[in-house]
């Protein structure tokens, strides 16, 4: 669309068909299929037609269904946290990553990947992300009690949503005081496109969280596409190695030359490193020959609830005590 001779404006329409009588009998439901229809055609990249298909109906009143079940769930006690152990390269526990987990009552148990998503959209991640930052500092503060558990981290993951709050900032450290939990020994996970979404703002709470002595590692390390600039710029102290790269490390051709080059970046810029989903003990070898310092995945462990946890924990220590000359 031409304006002016200086001014050209592109328009790009994305739209939603849905057919009478197939689809709908009346006007009201007719127009609220193709709706449905143009919101697909937008998330499928915009500037296309989309026709409503009854699939899309079912999902969206999957995920409608499933959004309300979340909110009662916070409030039913449905949620529980896992503990993934993390071991440093002679096997001793450092600490864990907390996942977290959702008993649906009629469905059991379902997988983060399909309502963490859900969470973020519907907002609830809020609420239920700062029930998972409270558990994990409540349970630093146990350990901090016993000698064998007092050194322990936990490492907990911070979703765009709940991070982009502007009160973001005093949750965390209000979680901290109150629990009383040692600040230095709690990691806060976040991802490369949540860091790089709103570079300032992203910074300042970052270097806020910092002056109390909390840690940052960045997630899923080169899945993303991090400019070295954004990776010096922010105050991060850990790299956390994408099982991706894991996977096919040992093999031939594989990444090793990748997770090389991240380990070289991680020295120069003085950040530590976990290399995350380890299943093989040719990956653990491959990655300590790289001088890889910490490494999680189900060579160690599958994150456990946390009583199961407390039993790996005895079991790897009185290990390591056997080991000793
Ligand atoms: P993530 O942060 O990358 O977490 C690691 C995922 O890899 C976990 O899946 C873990 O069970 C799995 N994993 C660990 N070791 C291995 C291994 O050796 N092999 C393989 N194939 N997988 C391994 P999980 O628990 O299903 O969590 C999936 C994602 O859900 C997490 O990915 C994280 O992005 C999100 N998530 C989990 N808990 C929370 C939470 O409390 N808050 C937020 N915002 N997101 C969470
Ligand atoms: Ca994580
Ligand atoms: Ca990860």
């Amino acid at each position: 669309l031409r304006l002016d001779d200086r001014h050209e404006i592109t328009i790009t329409p994305s739209i939603g068909i849905s057919l009478f009588p197939d689809h709908a009998q009346v006007p009201t439901d007719l127009l609220k299929r193709a709706d449905l229809a143009m919101y697909q055609a937008k998330s499928a990249g915009r500037n296309q037609a989309c026709a409503f298909d009854p699939a899309m109906q079912a999902r969206l009143e999957e995920s409608t269904a499933l959004t309300a079940a979340l909110h009662q769930g916070l409030q039913n006690d449905e949620f529980s946290l896992h503990f993934q152990p993390q071991v440093d390269a002679q096997g001793h526990p450092l600490g864990a990553e907390v996942l977290l987990r959702w008993k649906h009552p009629q469905q059991g148990l379902i997988p983060p990947s399909r309502f963490i998503p859900l969470a973020e959209s519907s907002g609830l991640i809020v609420p239920i992300g700062h029930w998972v930052l409270r558990q994990a500092c409540m349970q630093l503060k146990v350990w901090e009690a016993e000698r064998h558990t007092e050194r322990l981290e936990l490492a907990v993951n911070v979703s765009a949503r709940q991070f982009r709050q502007p009160d973001f900032a005093m949750q965390v450290v209000q979680a901290l005081q109150e629990t009383g939990a040692n600040p230095s020994r709690l990691v806060l996970e976040l991802t490369e496109s949540l860091a790089r979404e709103d570079l300032d703002d992203t910074t300042t709470k970052m270097e806020l969280l910092r002056s109390h002595g909390i840690r940052f590692a960045l997630d899923d390390f080169g899945t993303g596409f991090s400019s070295l600039s954004v990776l010096r710029q922010l105050p991060l102290q850990v790299l956390k190695i994408d099982g991706s790269f894991v996977r096919d490390i040992a093999s031939h051709g594989g990444s090793a030359p990748i997770v090389s080059t991240i380990m070289g970046l991680a020295r120069d810029l003085g950040l530590q490193v976990v290399a995350e989903g380890v299943e093989t003990f040719a990956q653990h070898q491959a990655l300590r020959t790289q001088q890889c310092p910490c490494f999680q995945g189900y060579l160690f462990s599958r994150p456990l609830p946390l009583a199961e946890f407390d039993n790996w924990l005895h079991a790897s220590i009185s290990l390591a005590t056997r080991d000793q000359p």
